[in-house]
């Protein structure tokens, strides 16, 4: 597929837009401060446990993103070692292709992966290594299958790499192999990484009601199981626009029907359910779904009612990237916290219309996330707790003000039904640790 064509995804909400041509952003200066297409693509990939993943460029792009996030595997561990080719000058003068081709080679028969996934970079992509023709006759000597991933940091946002990578699926791995088994109730969960084990929040639900997960690209996924992602009798787009060509393109190309949803809250936790009863159709499943989430929500408010009695109409406020901005949102209503604001930075159209819904018209979106933005919006809120990635952490404890990391670098998982206990358990931490009180005291040579 060209590479303009990941800007002209029709299913994104940029390109739905009345009058649109390519709307999703071209990249600009400093656009990437946020992480580099190449890191999109690694974000995207690397969760694939069994495969080598080879980064085909100078250390610091590998170094830049390296097990950044915390997507866990239930079995194989090759996913957490870091390949470089570690382009040098001469590379450069001279071409990178006779050492990636070696490197390949090398891998293959060191570590016998069931694929190879190859990135390129600002600096091998700039000098014109053939990174598609590489692939190929690598994957001819040794039999693997070796993906190149077309995704230079240059070409554009995170979000852009997060397409990129989507698209090398899709071109290379999905449909190359046939499923065994029942298929009936068969589903792929597309943009779920499994960050802490989030995805073990899920699975024993679709276990009881006989739901098989085909693949999850990418969460503790393996090669061959996305290579059958094809027989899937419906998609699931977990929180991510960034990948909802895949969710298209299996609609076109194998009829599979998808949805976006979360498994953030207990509303939503409970949509996603009924959703992929739905899709797959069997009224069986609708009815046992049913009776399911009466189960499981009438467990889970049990669990919750004292931890909801401390968190009734705490004010909170949230500022995280894309999808989360209103995911979470309804996991903290749910839990019966007020959001105050929440940021919109990396949000699309359709994000905030979706924060909208859930906010009221006049909700507070906030684009600029510097600290001293977000600490005048928490002030003017009079916010008990934020609720942000790993960055924002210290903006808020060095303001004596209680903190939830929400993104990739969390511990805990908040999917699901019990999730949502975990989330509720940190917050009344983070709201009720008697350091803020201690912290806030005046200091004894002031008083
Ligand atoms: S791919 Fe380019 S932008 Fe990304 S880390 Fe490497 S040099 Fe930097």
């Amino acid at each position: 597929m060209p590479k303009q064509d990941l800007w002209n995804e029709p299913a994104c909400g940029h390109n739905q837009k009345k009058g649109a041509k390519q709307k999703c952003p071209a990249p600009k200066p400093g656009g990437n401060a946020g992480g580099c297409a190449f890191d999109g693509a690694q974000i995207v990939l690397v969760p694939i446990a069994d495969s080598a993943h080879l980064v085909h460029g100078p250390i610091a792009c590998l170094g830049n993103s390296w097990d950044s996030r915390g997507s866990l595997s239930s079995g194989p561990e090759l996913y957490k070692m870091a390949f470089t080719t570690d382009m040098n000058e001469e590379s450069i003068v001279f071409g990178g292709e006779k050492n990636l081709l070696r490197s390949i080679l090398e891998l293959a028969e060191e570590y016998h992966p069931p694929s190879i996934f190859v990135y390129s970079t600002c600096v091998s992509a700039l000098i014109g290594d053939d990174l598609a023709t590489i692939c190929h006759r690598a994957q001819e000597k040794t039999g693997i299958p070796v993906i190149p991933v077309d995704s230079p940091g240059f070409l554009g946002s995170k979000n852009l790499g997060n397409r990129a990578a989507g698209q090398a699926l899709l071109d290379c791995v999905v449909g190359t192999s046939e499923p065994e088994g029942d298929l009936s109730r068969s589903i792929n969960l597309i943009g779920e990484y499994n960050i802490a084990g989030e995805l073990w929040n899920m699975t024993p639900l679709f276990e009881r009601l006989g739901i098989r997960i085909l693949s999850t690209m990418t969460g503790d996924g393996r090669y061959h199981q996305i290579a059958t992602a094809h027989r899937a009798k419906a998609n699931m787009v977990v929180c991510s626009k960034a990948l909802i060509n895949i969710g298209r393109q299996m609609k076109d190309q194998y009829n599979i029907p998808y949805f976006e949803g979360s498994f953030y809250g207990k509303t939503d936790t409970s949509k996603v359910l009924r959703n992929i009863a739905e899709l797959i159709g069997d009224p069986d499943l609708i009815m046992r779904t049913e009776s399911l989430i009466r189960e499981e929500e009438s467990l889970l408010d049990k669990r919750l009612e004292p931890l909801r009695r401390q968190l009734r109409g705490k004010k909170a406020l949230i500022y995280t990237g894309g999808v989360k901005s209103w995911s979470v949102i309804s996991a903290l209503q749910d839990l019966g916290l007020v959001v105050v604001a929440t940021g919109v930075g990396k949000s699309t159209e359709e994000d905030k219309e979706r924060i909208r819904d859930l906010l009221g018209p006049q909700a507070r979106m906030i684009e600029d996330g510097s600290p001293k933005n977000l600490l005048s919006v928490m002030a003017e809120f009079n916010a008990d707790i934020l609720i942000a990635g790993g960055r924002n952490q210290y903006t808020a404890l060095k303001s004596r003000l209680p903190f939830l990391d929400i993104n990739q670098e969390r511990h805990h998982t908040y999917t699901g039904y019990e999730g949502m206990v975990e989330l509720a358990q940190e917050l009344v931490h983070c709201l009720t640790s008697p350091v803020f009180a201690e912290v806030r005291r005046p200091s004894p040579w002031e008083s």
